[in-house]
């Protein structure tokens, strides 16, 4: 117990100190050998319950490209590049096909503002992680959470909202199962000196529900289940949709559109 206490805080000041200062040139993350997934794993402070206002789901505006309007995934593929194959369902939404793995926009992008809306079923089971989990990967790589956080405790830097591992979110607007929600996301790409590491950080701003999330967050790097965010220089990248496999809680999606900044 003592150990994990202290290797909580040792990755708590490590993280903070990446936070608050550029990487050094050469930098390389700390190995991560013997790690485990839950000393990544952050239980406090709690973001605060918020009670979103009732924002009108927005159609997207004029200079938009439009991901999915409910009617087909032609703007998606799965990994390998091949037809995507979740459910489109006739009614404006798709849902997660666990068999199917994740999706993933034919096109790359840099610097955008992404609207997207998800919602997981009424009677949806599970708890923790297990629990409606999906993702939003912003350029193929740094996640923001997806997952049913209305009445479901989990570690905080994992809460629907975050950057996955990385930064909790700064409350807790989640809606009620059954209920849609709406991720804004403006997410800045990063830049990266000739010996890959980052001359600057990706940051992303998630509006979850209309609440100020994450604001200017710095991005540290990949997401990682297990030990340390790392980074390799990358160009622009698709928006990848999370398969995560929760076997009783499929989570749909509608109304995704995109602009290119
Ligand atoms: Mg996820």
């Amino acid at each position: 117990m003592k150990r994990i206490v202290l290797s909580l805080a040792f990755m708590g000041i490590t993280l903070l100190s990446y936070a608050q200062s550029s990487i050094p040139a050469g930098y390389q993350h700390p190995d991560t050998k013997g790690m485990s997934p839950q000393m990544s794993e952050f239980y406090a402070p709690v973001p605060a319950k918020v009670a979103p206002g009732d924002a009108a789901t927005s159609s997207a505006p004029s200079d938009a490209v439009v991901l999915f309007d409910g009617k087909n995934l032609d703007k998606w593929c799965n990994s390998k590049g091949e037809a995507a194959g979740w459910k489109v369902n006739g009614d404006g939404t798709m849902t997660v096909n666990k068999r199917a793995g994740d999706i993933q926009t034919k096109d790359n992008f840099g610097d955008f503002q992404l609207h997207i809306e998800w919602c997981v079923p009424a009677d949806i089971q599970g708890e923790n992680q297990a629990r409606g989990n999906s993702g939003v990967y912003l350029q193929g790589r740094y996640e923001v959470q997806v997952l049913d956080v209305y009445e479901n405790k989990t570690y905080v830097n994992g809460m629907a909202g975050s950057i996955y591992k990385q930064s909790a979110p700064l409350v807790n607007p989640c809606r009620k199962p059954g209920e849609w929600n709406v991720y804004d996301i403006i997410y800045t790409a990063p830049t990266f000196k000739e010996d890959g590491t980052y001359r600057t950080h990706p940051y992303v701003t998630v509006f979850f529900n209309g609440v100020l999330v994450q604001n200017h967050t710095m991005i540290l790097g990949n997401t990682e289940y297990i030990g340390f965010p790392h980074y390799e220089a990358h160009g622009a990248g698709p928006i990848v949709l999370q398969s995560h496999g929760d076997p009783s809680a499929p989570i749909s999606y509608r109304n995704i559109w995109i602009r290119n900044l």
